[in-house]
C-alpha cells in the first residue's frame, strides 16, 4: 500500500495488506451482497427450488432453507459475511423467513447503488431507509390481525404456510397437527421455548409415520438385558452423578499387601455400590436416568430390583426429562425424596430401524416433548426436521407476538404501497431512498411469481391494483397466476417474520452503505491470496 508523495512513496500499511476506497468499496460490497441474495433467491416460496450443498469430504445436504445454505456455503467476503448474519439472525428470531430478508437486504442495496449513482450521498440513503423502514414497521402491525393460542385451527395454517414448498409437503397435514400440539403442550402461560421441543430423527419408514410422543425419546438403552425392557407408571429418578466407585479416592491411598487385604477391599467396594443401590430402590424409583457411567455391579444389582436404568445420558436430555416427568436432578442419592421422583405412564425401549431407544410416554402435561420424524433416507428426515423447525418457530412467534398477516406477498405489496404514499409527503432526497425502499419490497411478490414462472409485471400490476384499493389480504396464487385472498386460503405468518425481516435487511443495508474503505490483511496463517485482493474477494468477483 502506498500513496505517492513526489517521487518518494510513503508506506501507511505493510505489505500484504490491500485497502479499497469510496466507490470501490462500495461497488464491491454491495456486488459481493447481491451475490449472495442472488443464490437464495430462488428458493423463495412454495415453487422455490432447491439447492444441493456438497461439503469437502463428499456429503451432501438438499435443501430450500435460505439460513441453510448460507450456513454451508462458507462464505468469506466480509459484506457478504455480513447478510449471512442477517439470515442467523432472522433464524434466531424467528425461526423462519431467512429467505425473506437475505433477498430483501440484497434488492435495498441494488437500489441504493443506484441512487449512488445519481450523485446521491449514502448518507442520506440511509437516513431515508431508516426512515422508510419505520413507516414499514408502522404499516405491518397496521394491517397484523390478533391470534391467541386456543385458534388451532388458524395455529395449524401458520404451520402449513411454513412447510409448503419444502421437503415436508406431502405429510404437511400430519405434521402441521404435530407441531401444533407440541407447541400447545409445552406452551405455559406466556412462557414458550422451542428448546422444550426435541426433535429426534430416525431413517425408516415414512413421514406420515412421524409421531408427537408426550414425553421424550432418547437415543439410549437400558444398560443391562436383565432390566425390564417396559415400565408402566414409571417413578422416574434423573441422576447426574455416576452410580459407581470414585476409583482415584481409594486407588491413591491404598496398598494392598495381602489376598485378605484384596478381598477386604473389594467387599468394601460391592458394599458401598450396594448400599448406593439399596438407597435408589429405597426410594421407589423404577426408572432410573443417570448422566454419567453406571458400574457393572450396579447394573446387576438394580436389575434384581427390577429398575430400568439407563446411563450417559445427555445433559441437554436430562433437564428436558425433568420438564417432561417432573422430577428433580438429583445429584446426591442421599437426598432423594418422594417429591424428587417423576412420573410417566409408559417407560419402555423400543428398536427403532436398528437402534435401540428409550420412549417416555404419557407424562403428565409435560413440558417438554418430542417430535419424532421418520422418513425414507437421511436426506428427506433432516429436510423434514428443518421444515418442522421452521413450523414450530412460525407457531411460538405467532403466539409470543399475538399477531399474524396473511402473506403470499400481501404485506410486502401492502408496504410498498403504503411507503409510496409516505414518500410523497417528504421532499428531497430522502424521498428518493424511501421509493427505492418501496420498490425493494416488491422484490418479496416479484420472486415468489417468478419462482412461480410466472410473469411478473403481469402480477404485479395486479397485486398493485389490489392493494391501491386497500385488499390488504391481496396476495399471489402461485398455482393459478391469479390474485388471491390470502388470508381466506389459509396462507397466514407471524407479523414478527415481517417486521423482523424488514428490520434486519434495512440494518444491514444501512451498514454496509455506510463503509467507504475496506482495509484488509491478505489474512496470516491462510493460504496466500493474489496480493490485490481482500480475502475471498477474488473468487467473487
Ligand atoms: P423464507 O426462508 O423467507 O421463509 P420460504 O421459501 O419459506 O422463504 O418462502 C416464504 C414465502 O412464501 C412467504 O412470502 C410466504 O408468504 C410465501 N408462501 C408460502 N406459502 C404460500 C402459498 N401457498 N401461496 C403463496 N405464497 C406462499
Ligand atoms: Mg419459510
Amino acid at each position: 500500500m502506498t500513496q505517492s508523495n513526489g517521487n518518494q512513496p510513503i508506506y501507511i500499511l505493510p505489505e500484504g495488506y490491500s485497502r479499497k476506497l469510496g466507490r470501490d468499496a462500495q461497488r464491491n460490497n454491495i456486488l459481493a451482497a447481491k451475490i449472495v441474495a442472488e443464490t437464495v433467491r430462488t428458493t423463495l416460496g412454495p415453487k422455490g427450488m432447491d439447492k444441493m450443498l456438497v461439503d469437502s469430504m463428499g456429503d451432501v445436504i438438499v435443501t430450500n432453507d435460505g439460513v441453510t445454505i448460507l450456513k454451508e456455503m462458507q462464505i468469506e467476503h466480509p459484506a457478504a459475511k455480513m447478510l449471512v448474519e442477517v439470515a442467523k439472525t432472522q433464524e434466531e428470531e424467528v425461526g423462519d423467513g431467512t429467505t425473506t430478508a437475505v433477498v430483501l437486504a440484497g434488492e435495498l442495496l441494488k437500489n441504493a447503488e443506484e441512487l449512488i449513482e445519481k450523485n446521491i450521498h449514502p448518507t442520506v440513503i440511509s437516513k431515508g431507509y431508516r426512515m422508510a423502514a419505520e413507516k414499514a414497521h408502522e404499516i405491518l402491525n397496521r394491517i397484523a390481525e390478533p391470534i391467541g393460542p386456543k385458534d388451532k385451527a388458524t395455529l395449524k395454517k401458520i404451520a402449513m404456510t411454513a412447510m409448503t414448498g419444502k421437503g415436508a409437503e406431502s405429510a404437511k397435514e400430519l405434521l402441521s397437527t404435530l407441531a401444533v400440539d407440541a407447541v400447545s403442550q409445552i406452551a405455559e402461560d406466556g412462557k414458550i421455548s422451542a428448546n422444550d421441543i426435541k426433535i429426534e430423527k430416525k431413517v425408516g419408514a415414512g413421514i406420515e409415520n412421524s409421531e408427537l410422543i408426550r414425553g421424550l425419546v432418547i437415543e439410549k438403552e437400558r444398560v443391562h438385558s436383565a432390566m425390564p425392557k417396559i415400565v408402566e407408571k414409571a417413578k422416574v429418578l434423573l441422576l447426574d452423578t455416576a452410580i459407581e466407585i470414585k476409583n482415584t479416592e481409594t486407588d491413591a491411598k491404598i496398598q494392598i499387601t495381602s489376598p485378605d487385604q484384596m478381598d477386604a477391599f473389594l467387599k468394601k467396594e460391592e458394599m458401598m455400590i450396594k448400599n448406593l443401590t439399596d438407597k435408589i430402590e429405597q426410594s421407589g424409583a423404577t426408572v432410573v436416568f443417570c448422566q454419567k457411567g453406571i458400574d457393572d455391579l450396579a447394573q446387576y444389582y438394580l436389575s434384581k430390583a427390577k429398575i430400568y436404568a439407563a446411563r450417559r445420558v445427555k445433559k441437554s436430555d436430562l433437564e428436558k426429562l425433568a420438564r417432561a416427568t417432573g422430577a428433580a436432578i438429583i445429584t446426591n442419592v442421599d437426598t432423594i425424596t418422594k417429591e424428587s421422583l417423576g412420573y410417566a405412564g409408559i417407560i419402555e425401549e423400543v428398536k427403532v430401524g436398528d437402534e435401540e431407544m428409550t420412549y417416555v410416554r404419557e407424562c403428565r402435561n409435560p413440558k417438554a416433548v418430542t417430535i419424532l420424524i421418520r422418513g425414507g433416507t437421511e436426506h428427506v428426515v433432516s429436510e423434514v426436521e428443518r421444515a418442522v423447525e421452521d413450523a414450530i418457530g412460525d407457531i411460538i412467534s405467532a403466539l409470543k407476538e399475538g399477531k399474524v398477516v396473511g402473506g403470499a406477498g400481501a404485506p410486502e405489496m401492502e408496504v410498498s404501497v403504503g411507503l409510496r404514499k409516505f414518500a410523497n409527503t417528504l421532499s428531497g432526497r430522502e424521498q428518493l431512498a424511501v421509493l427505492a425502499f418501496a420498490e425493494s419490497m416488491e422484490s418479496i411478490p416479484r420472486t415468489l411469481a417468478e419462482n412461480a414462472g410466472l410473469d411478473p409485471i403481469d402480477v404485479l400490476t395486479s397485486l398493485k391494483a389490489s392493494h391501491d384499493k386497500n385488499d390488504k389480504f391481496a396476495g399471489i396464487n402461485v398455482f393459478t397466476g391469479k390474485i388471491m385472498n390470502s388470508w381466506k386460503e389459509g396462507v397466514i405468518e407471524p407479523l414478527k417474520i415481517k417486521t423482523q425481516a424488514v428490520k434486519s435487511a434495512s440494518e444491514v443495508a444501512e451498514l454496509i452503505l455506510r463503509i467507504d474503505d475496506v482495509i484488509a490483511s491478505s489474512g496470516s496463517g491462510k493460504t496466500p491470496q493474489v496480493p490485490s485482493g481482500m480475502p475471498g474477494m477474488d473468487g467473487m468477483m
